[in-house]
This record gives structure tokens, C-alpha cells and sequence, in this order.
């Protein structure tokens, strides 16, 4: 039956023992694609009038000296804050875009050394203003087979946290290069650090460290979302290795399978 889904678990025991289990998960597997169905569709109607606001609230910013003096901080709190909403919202829609394996254009040989130059002028632009140094160090040549649009924003993703959850002043590594048969990305700041007891549950959406201080980086809680599954869908894994107070280092290791050598694309 197409619409029924089956779980299989086999356990081992014993001298070649085995247990196999069937299990019927049709109605969950209904009830996350409901859930995923409804996310995409409040986002999708949501998105419309917030851009209505959004581009109303920017205007008004543009004319703030002609504002009534009372009107100004409110004014502009009012285009942060959506401002902040427009972000969540594209982040929600990448994000069921992803879950629900919309594939909506084809992998292809992506240029490394050109996106991780990319990446790492927009982390310049906001590092630079607060004293940290961010370097790349970036194996020539060295492609990945992939969806570029989609590891841009997570290699992106990973490198912006590291902007962002380190204070004035600190260091930004970025690594790309060869480990075994595959491929390391690598971002290493000395910033705030995670507690190890949160690492295993960052991923999930909305989850975050040390809220109190992490809602007030203006991000949206879906950024390690988003990495997992672009990574997941580039058959990468991700691992975190972090301490409080010392700094974080996100590494994604990428198999043989998907590098492409320029040479060889000549
Ligand atoms: P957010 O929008 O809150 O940054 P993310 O999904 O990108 O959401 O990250 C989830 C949480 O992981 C963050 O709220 C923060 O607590 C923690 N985190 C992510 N990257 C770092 C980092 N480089 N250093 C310290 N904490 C981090």
C-alpha cells in the first residue's frame, strides 16, 4: 500500500538471534507532513503583508527628521523588530524547502575558494566593526559537488555564529582543505563557547545555548537547522566541539564522493 509507512528494526542477540520488528508510522509520518505543510503555508501567507510593513516602516525611516520626536524610537524599533520578522520568516521557508527535499536546482561543481571569498567579505563587514580578526585558509581548487545556493547559507550560517557569539577583539578561523579521501570545513572562534550538555540538541529549531543571552544576537533559532539539513543532503555530518568561556569550533566533513578537482573539470 503507497500510502502506508513501515518502520523495520532488526536487533542482533544471542548466536545470530535476531528480532525483527515491524512497526506502522503511517500516521505519524501524516502528522509531520501536516505540521510541515502548515509552516510552509503560514510562512508563505505571512511573507506578503510583513514585506507590505517592512517597506512602509523603511520608508518612514528615511524621513525620521520629519517625525514628531516621540515617533522616532518607536519608528525604528518597529523596523527592527521587522526587520527580525522578515529574517525568521525566510529562515522558515528555507528551512521546509529542506525538509521537504524540494530539489530546486540540480548539484553541480561548486567553486570553494570563489564562495569562502564570499563568505568570508560579508563576515568582514560585521567582524571588522567589532576589532576580530577573521582569516581563511582555503585548499586551491579543491570543488565540492553540490547545491551552491544551499552550502553558501550554511557555511554561511556557521560563520556568521562565529561573528556573533564572540565578543570584541576575538579570532575567526575558517579551513577548507583536504582529511582522508574527503574534505573538512572548519570555523574555530574563541568566543563565548557552548556548554557541552546543549552540543547534542543545537540542531534542533529554535533551540538556543544560553537564551538570554543569544535572543538578543538578532538571530532567528534556525540557523543549525538549516546547516543539518544542507548537510545532510550533501552527506556531510557535522561535529561540535566546544567549552564555556574558551570558544567553538563547527567542523562539516564532506565525503570523497562529492570533491571535484578543477583539473579535472577542465
Ligand atoms: P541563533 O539564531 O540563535 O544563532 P542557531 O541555530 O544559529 O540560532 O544557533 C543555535 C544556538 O547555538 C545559538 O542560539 C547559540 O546559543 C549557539 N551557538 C551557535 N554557534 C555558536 C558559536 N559559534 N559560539 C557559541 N554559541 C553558538
Amino acid at each position: 500500500n503507497s500510502d502506508q509507512y513501515l518502520q523495520i528494526s532488526i536487533t542482533l542477540f544471542g548466536k545470530g538471534d535476531r528480532l525483527m520488528l515491524v512497526q506502522d508510522v503511517t500516521r505519524l509520518h501524516n502528522l509531520e507532513k501536516m505540521r510541515q505543510d502548515f509552516v510552509a503555508n503560514a510562512s508563505h501567507e505571512l511573507r506578503t503583508p510583513l514585506t507590505v510593513i517592512s517597506g512602509y516602516l523603511e520608508t518612514l525611516g528615511d524621513h525620521l527628521d520629519q517625525l514628531p520626536r516621540p515617533w522616532v524610537r518607536p519608528v525604528q524599533q518597529m523596523g527592527k523588530q521587522a526587520k527580525r520578522m522578515e529574517n525568521l520568516i525566510a529562515d522558515l521557508l528555507t528551512l521546509s524547502r529542506l525538509e521537504t527535499s524540494q530539489i530546486e536546482y540540480a548539484a553541480e561543481p561548486v567553486d570553494m575558494d570563489h564562495l569562502l571569498r564570499q563568505i568570508l567579505h560579508d563576515a568582514e563587514a560585521l567582524g571588522t566593526d567589532k576589532g576580530q580578526t577573521i582569516t581563511l585558509e582555503a585548499e586551491p581548487g579543491l570543488c565540492l559537488h553540490g547545491r551552491e545556493q544551499e552550502l553558501h547559507s550554511a557555511l554561511s550560517n556557521l560563520v556568521m555564529n562565529a561573528v556573533k557569539y564572540t565578543p570584541d577583539e576575538g579570532q575567526i578561523q575558517i579551513r577548507w582543505r583536504r582529511q582522508g579521501e574527503g574534505a573538512v570545513f572548519e570555523v574555530q572562534d574563541n568566543g563565548i563557547g557552548i556548554d557541552p550538555i546543549h552540543i547534542p540538541r543545537l540542531t534542533e529549531r529554535f533551540y538556543r545555548a544560553d537564551p538570554s543571552r543569544t535572543s538578543e544576537s538578532g538571530g532567528t533559532g534556525l540557523g543549525l537547522a538549516i546547516v543539518k539539513h544542507v548537510l545532510l543532503r550533501h552527506e556531510a555530518t557535522l561535529q561540535i566541539e566546544s567549552q564555556l568561556g574558551k570558544g567553538s569550533l563547527f567542523r562539516a566533513k564532506f565525503p570523497a564522493s562529492l570533491l571535484v578537482s578543477l583539473e579535472q573539470e577542465a
